[in-house]
């Protein structure tokens, strides 16, 4: 696990260094909580999650009674990584068959990358995986995914200019007719005409509702973890728009923004307090290469923020 690690502690110190520069006075006083709360801010980490970071962090140097500021970094990567650890969890794709896995995400986030990364891991454990390009309009994005399913010996469908729901529900067809395991489909991510874009993902999603009841199983969001707030928003609005259940946060490597984590998890916290479900964090990309797409722990994202 050590080259991926190093990276994304190197990635995230760029966010940390701020961050940890606020314990090296002699002092634990209003100071430092004010420094600490603009370091917080200035990574992204929002209103929202500073406070409740802080106000967390008080609780626990008033249990401990410590007087040492170094020894309020380590409390800060408690109360970091018990804000994180409900954003762990593990994809599953051997309850249905097929498991139907919608992935979207803005253009440029990571999209492609990450289905590349999951149809091999899917075809490396011997899951039968069908690639359905929705992003017809793309050539450049149909013919990454048919470079992918070439690699990977796994099936595509794939129809140019074609009607993008129509792709899902014949991807969905044929992967139950030929016995697949998991259906991943990709999803078009123009940015620019937002509302557009929610409404076409819906049609999607309807789409493979109907060629299959129950479908699709995960809905997941790329999201560059490098746009920090951008990324919390582009959440809230896909979450709105269609319902997630699972995220993907890219270059995290050599970030400044890697707070948006604890913003993401605050969003987490308030999102199952309404009664909904978690919404975990499969992977975090911590470079460009394959092997950098990585599970999410959040004792090692704390420890690396502020190394
Ligand atoms: P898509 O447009 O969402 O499908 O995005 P791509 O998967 O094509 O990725 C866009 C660019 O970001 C590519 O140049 C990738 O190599 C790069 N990229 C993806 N993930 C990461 C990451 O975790 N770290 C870094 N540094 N680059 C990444």
């Amino acid at each position: 696990r050590g080259g991926w690690l190093n990276r994304l502690k190197q990635g995230l110190r760029r966010t940390g260094s701020s961050i940890a520069q606020v314990f090296t006075g002699t002092q634990i006083d209003d100071a430092l909580y004010e420094d600490l709360e603009a370091a917080l801010l200035v990574a992204d980490a929002g209103v929202g999650a500073t406070q409740f970071l802080l106000n967390d962090l008080k609780r626990r140097v008033k249990e401990t009674r410590t007087t040492d500021p170094g020894a309020v970094k380590a409390l800060l990567a408690d109360a970091l990584t018990d804000l994180l650890t409900p954003l762990q969890g593990t994809l599953k794709v051997d309850a249905q068959q097929p498991t139907v896995i919608m992935v979207a995400g803005v253009n440029g986030a990571g999209k492609t990358t990450t289905i590349g990364k999951l149809t091999r891991n899917l075809a490396e454990a011997n899951c039968k995986v069908l690639l359905a390009a929705a992003d017809t309009f793309r050539a450049a994005a149909r013919e990454q995914l048919a470079v992918w399913a070439d690699r990977n010996q796994v099936e595509i469908v794939s129809q140019e200019g074609g009607d993008p729901a129509a792709v899902c529900f014949d991807a969905i067809s044929a992967g139950r007719a030929r016995g697949c395991d998991v259906v991943i489909a990709d999803t078009a991510g123009r940015l620019a005409t937002q509302l557009h874009l929610m409404e076409e993902l819906r049609k999607i999603h309807r789409s493979i509702g109907r060629a299959m009841p129950g479908a699709p199983h995960e809905v997941l969001l790329v999201v560059d973890g490098n746009t920090g707030q951008n990324a919390l928003a582009q959440v809230k609005a896909f979450d709105t728009a269609l319902g997630l259940t699972g995220l993907v946060v890219t270059k995290l490597d050599g970030t400044a923004k890697g707070g948006v984590l604890a913003a993401i998890a605050l969003w987490g916290r308030e999102r199952q307090a309404r009664g909904l479900g978690a919404v975990p964090v499969y992977f975090i990309g911590v470079g460009e290469s394959l092997a950098d797409l990585q599970t999410f722990d959040a004792r090692e994202f704390s420890q690396a923020l502020l190394n």
